[in-house]
């Protein structure tokens, strides 16, 4: 804050303004700083702490939002939910820490990899979804499958050398109008990650596309 006293006001005048202004500044901080952890407050309930993507509740809200939002001639929206393949195994044999460093470079690579108007999101555990708009069924298969190439040749080093590479199963759907409700959506994305995983991994697996 810069204040400004011209050269003809009294020594007297400009030492109250002076304190004045001390006092603005001091309730405008004030108030700055709450705004700023009321923003932060907010980040940390949509966010995942580990990858920092979006959350389940998030997600889900989200999910909810394009459903309402959705109109007649537009497109819906394409759900991928995946999981990463042999996950326990891949932590009993190189530990939790480096599982961790894994799920964030999965994080990273999915984030820089769908368009930028995607909600990418860690469900929980090693189980994360997608939720890519104005999407066909097509399209966000395209998606899944880029992505699941993409993470297939992810490369995590550490102070002991690389680790393995992990892959992911991807079970995808399309939101293509109708009530559906999220939980459906999300529910019939599982049954087709199942299916890929039931299928042999490290592969992408459509579901029926909803229009009820
Ligand atoms: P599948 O291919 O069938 O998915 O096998 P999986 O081993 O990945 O599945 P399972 O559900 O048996 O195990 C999931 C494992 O994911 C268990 C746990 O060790 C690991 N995991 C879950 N959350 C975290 C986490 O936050 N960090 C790390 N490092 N590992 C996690
Ligand atoms: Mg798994
Ligand atoms: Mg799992």
């Amino acid at each position: 804050m810069h204040i400004n006293f011209a050269a003809t006001d009294k020594p007297s005048f400009a030492k109250a303004l002076g304190q004045f202004a001390t006092r603005c500044a001091e309730h405008i901080s004030m108030a700055i700083a709450n705004v700023k952890l009321r923003y932060e407050l907010h980040d940390q309930s949509i966010r995942d702490p580990l990858t920092g993507l979006y959350n389940r509740r998030y997600f889900m809200d989200s999910m909810r939002r394009e459903t309402v939002s959705f109109e007649r001639g537009e497109k819906g929206f394409g759900l991928i939910s995946f999981d990463a393949d042999k996950f326990k195994t891949f932590n009993d044999n190189h530990g939790h820490e480096a599982g961790d460093l894994v799920l964030r470079a999965l994080a990273e690579r999915m984030v820089a990899v769908m368009p930028d108007d995607a909600i990418c999101a860690r469900i929980g555990r090693e189980e994360f979804a997608i939720l890519v708009p104005k999407t066909d069924l097509d399209e966000a298969l395209a998606c899944a499958e880029s992505l699941r190439r993409d993470v297939e040749a992810i490369e995590v080093r550490t102070a002991f050398g690389p680790l393995p590479r992990v892959t992911i199963s991807s079970g995808v759907v399309a939101h293509d109008g109708g009530a559906t409700p999220p939980s459906v959506l999300m529910k019939q994305a599982d049954e087709a990650l199942y299916v890929a995983k039931a299928g042999g991994r490290n592969r992408v697996e459509a579901a029926i596309s909803t229009t009820s």
